[in-house]
């Protein structure tokens, strides 16, 4: 059995002992507004600007937004990081995207809750494996999704959000260039059926996204026909197809705002809801299933990592020694440059690298 397969196994137990246990952590609201006040007094101390990702819980969100910091997917926090004046930048997400912050702003420090944080695409797509993977297939461009390690991304030709991936690859394919693409396989498949190219697909998967159900789905068209569907690409394809719109986070928030359907069931971390109520309050949106037809398992939708960040875990961040993020320099130099390939690709086509989970 591959260590990325093995890891996976892991990562099921892991995840269904959160399920298990996530309810037994709950502040008091006394206790959350202390923490938030000890952690607003400390970001004004220490030079330090609060970044979130939208699958954190809703106080990380907003504690973030009303401290002058922001709330976005991995690369809109990165260059948010990059061109914030402050010197140390506190990442509420996983692990990759302090990672990402770090290789973009070498020069600042980077905290995060907690560095255990990970991502099951990350996790099922180790260096040992995915190294050998690539140079088995030389006559290949390298292309990695946002949510893989340094190391990963130091052994890519391009790294691609789920926002721009398509276009990247399409480009490629313009170019008669064959392309490998990690990890995700629901994304990459998503991909070589709407470009055409030629992928070789890594298998890996989001523990998250991989769990909606095409037939729950359809149930709840039943009952809501008035409904649009947003999903994101990290789903499998019998689910994607049951869409109206598959995007990245922002996507499906800019998707949720322009279409004229007051009601939405939205295929992505449940974390997303809470930046869906706040920008269109007036809309209705209802988690997709993540257990096939007239499905209740609506609670899996729940990123396990995402919700390692806690506004304990954060208001210790300045105090402790154990999260802050290094990337080895020359790891970090070389996974720089498929990071701004992307970037100036994108600004090329003047269009936004949002979206990864
Ligand atoms: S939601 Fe999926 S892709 Fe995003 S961090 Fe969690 S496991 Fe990774």
């Amino acid at each position: 059995m591959s260590i990325a397969h093995e890891h996976l196994l892991e990562i099921r137990e892991m995840v269904k002992d959160h399920l298990a246990h996530k309810d037994e952590h709950q502040l008091t609201l006394a206790r959350q507004e202390a923490l938030k006040q000890q952690i607003r007094e400390r970001l004004a101390a220490e030079d330090a600007v609060m970044v979130a990702h939208y699958y954190t819980q809703d106080a990380l969100q907003d504690l973030a937004e009303e401290t002058g910091g922001m709330v976005g997917d991995s690369l809109e926090m990165a260059r948010f990081g990059k061109e914030h004046p402050a010197q140390t930048l506190i990442v509420a997400g996983v692990k990759f995207m302090g990672e990402s912050a770090k290789i973009l702003t070498p020069e600042k420090r980077v905290l995060m809750p907690t560095l255990e944080a990970t991502c099951s695409l990350d996790i099922g797509c180790p260096i040992e494996e995915f190294g050998p993977f690539c140079d088995a297939n030389p006559d290949r461009t390298v292309v990695v999704y946002a949510n893989t390690s340094a190391a990963v991304k130091a052994r890519a030709d391009w790294v691609v959000t789920s926002s721009i991936a398509k276009d990247v690859v399409a480009h490629l394919h313009a170019q008669g260039e064959k392309v490998l693409f990690g990890p995700d396989r629901h994304l990459g498949a998503y991909i070589q059926h709407a470009t055409g190219a030629d992928l070789l697909i890594w298998d890996g998967a989001c523990v998250v996204h991989e769990e909606f159900k095409a037939d729950g789905i359809r149930h709840e068209k039943e009952k809501h026909p008035e409904a649009a569907v947003l999903v994101h690409p990290e789903s499998p394809a019998a689910v994607i197809e049951e869409a109206d719109v598959v995007g990245s986070t922002t996507q499906i928030i800019e998707a949720a705002r322009d279409l004229p359907n007051p009601t939405f069931i939205v295929a992505t971390d449940q974390g997303i809801f809470a930046a869906l109520q706040k920008r269109v309050p007036e809309k209705e949106f209802i988690i997709a299933p993540t257990a096939g037809k007239g499905a209740t398992c609506y609670s899996c939708a729940n990123c396990p990592w995402m919700a390692m960040n806690e506004l304990e875990t954060l208001a210790t961040a300045f105090d402790r020694l154990d999260n802050e993020v290094f990337v080895d320099p020359d790891l970090g130099r070389r996974a720089m440059v498929p990071l701004r390939r992307m970037l100036d690709f994108a600004a090329q086509l003047n269009v936004g690298v949002k979206g990864n989970a």
